[in-house]
């Protein structure tokens, strides 16, 4: 059965490359019919926080993911929690100690930084050169009586190490590059070295999805399973790995965690649907089809196969994921398309008084706002006219719009408007006649109408928005920019 695991560290903000991380996981469990496990990998005190937690699982939840062993949820191999696993971590170190596959590590760090140097200038290869892998009792107890500080070393083995990555093929390491490395802190704090596989052997996972930045980590991992196994810690399993592209940003560089682009908390502010967002972060290393970039996670799942995932670097274009997100929403039943919105309609923050919402009337609008937004965000400045006392105050729009004649106009316009019908098509019809006798065609009789009424030069179409917003306030409008 397929056991695959998302464990992110809770420092920062979630990003996105964490999401595709966790979204490949996710799919490739779903897809398999398998077990997704949700560990928090919090043994770095100084840099994890509760807040970052409460986030990730906050953010999980919003992207819609589910998990089937992990924090909220419980399971067979709890806690989930590598905070709360550090007696586990000790006692493993121990007896890999005590089997001769890790040994205390005496070398200062000025001593490995000089060796380091050296070993460089020699065109010799940079990793830790064995010092002590080799270090009798009696000198052992010597460096002890000095008071030297030790770390615990894994052990490599002195034979290349190959393995079949699923995304990159074969890939072998040979003994020089991949050095003996620590696996405990002198102040006896397991690191992530150690306690990540360790866990992945406890918790038998068969498949390890990451970013490529963790590829140089996989052969001293496998390294570790194997005298895991031979200890008894895990079933003796090692996983499958498969290293996922990176993600690229502006300048073909890597895309960072400080780049603005990056941040989830972005996307959800702005408005982005997870079911728009996620579509855009499937498309990074994966597609469902040449032709078909637009699909629902289920697509998703359905034909999910870590063999299509691409080597190479993808490049993060926002321009894409906004169009992406902008046809989510024009898919969505209308009704969740309104309901989606009230979150930035009903915020106290909005420019308008909480009491002014209407939902009725916005809900005229709704279907018109739905095809034109690329973000749920959009969807204040779209219908604000009719919720503020009076159209925003913008002095661009008001200058772009207003030409000379256009008080003309609109005296025309409001005398007409005041007659009509007030039904969209009549509106227009009372605006296209009132365009004639100025000699203008409707574009340019509308403007000084629309930012008149609106405040704005663009928006939704203004013959359906005067019908909602209905004759007395439209009248009073035009009225105060002409006084
Ligand atoms: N906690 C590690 C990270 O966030 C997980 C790496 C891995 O998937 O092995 O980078």
């Amino acid at each position: 059965p397929v056991r695959v695991r998302f464990c992110p560290s809770p420092t920062g903000n979630p990003h996105v490359g964490l999401v595709r991380t966790a979204l490949f996981n996710w799919a490739f469990a779903r897809h398999h019919g398998g077990t997704l496990v949700f560990r928090i990998e919090d043994t770095d005190a100084a840099r994890d926080s509760e807040e970052s937690y409460r986030q990730l699982l906050d953010a999980m939840r919003w992207l819609g993911f589910d998990w089937d062993e992990g924090p909220e949820v419980g399971g067979p191999h709890e806690p989930y929690r590598q905070s709360q696993r550090m007696d586990l971590y000790r006692d493993v170190a121990r007896r890999l100690q005590d089997a001769g596959f890790a040994y205390e590590c005496f070398c200062t760090t000025e001593e490995l930084d000089a060796r380091r140097e050296a070993a460089r200038a020699a065109g010799k290869p940079s990793g830790y050169d064995g010092t002590c892998r080799t270090l009798t009792a009696g000198q052992i107890e010597a460096y002890r009586a000095e008071g030297r500080p030790a770390i615990v070393r894994f052990r490599m083995p002195d034979e290349p190490i190959t393995f079949t990555d699923l995304v990159r093929g074969e890939l072998t390491f040979s003994p020089e590059n991949v050095s003996d490395y620590g696996i405990v802190r002198a102040n006896g704090a397991p690191l992530y070295t150690l306690v990540n596989p360790v866990d992945d052997a406890l918790m038998e996972i068969t498949h390890v999805l990451r970013g490529e930045d963790l590829l140089s980590s996989t052969p001293r991992q496998i390294a570790l399973y194997a005298a895991l196994a031979d200890i008894g810690v895990g079933n003796g399993t090692t996983p499958r790995f498969g290293h996922l592209p990176y993600v690229m940003g502006e300048g073909n560089k890597k895309l960072s965690k400080r780049d603005p682009q990056s941040s989830l908390n972005l996307y959800r502010e702005r408005g982005f649907l997870p079911a728009g967002l996620l579509n855009y972060l499937s498309l990074l290393g994966w597609s469902l089809a040449e032709d078909r970039d637009i699909f629902t996670m289920d697509e998703m799942v359905a034909a999910f196969d870590i063999s299509g995932v691409n080597a190479n670097p993808a490049r993060f274009d926002l321009k894409k994921c906004e169009a992406i997100n902008a046809t989510h929403i024009r898919q969505m039943p209308t009704e969740e398309f309104a309901a989606a919105c009230e979150p930035w309609l009903r915020d106290p923050h909005a420019p308008w008084k909480p009491e002014a919402f209407d939902a009725a009337a916005f809900a005229e609008l709704a279907p018109l706002a739905q095809t034109r937004l690329t973000v749920l965000s959009d969807i204040t400045a779209n219908v604000d006219f009719l919720f503020l006392d009076e159209p925003v105050d913008d002095e661009a729009s008001w200058n772009k719009a207003m030409k000379e004649g256009s008080d003309a106009l609109l005296r025309t316009a409001r005398a007409k408007l005041a007659d009509a019908e007030w039904n969209a098509e009549a509106l227009k019809t009372a605006v296209v006649e009132a365009g004639e006798e100025h000699g203008l065609k409707l574009g340019k009789a509308q403007a000084p109408v629309r930012v008149a009424v609106t405040g704005r030069t663009v928006g939704l179409p203004l013959f359906e928005s005067l019908e909602v917003l209905g004759r007395e306030r439209t009248l009073a409008r035009i009225d105060a920019a002409l006084a």
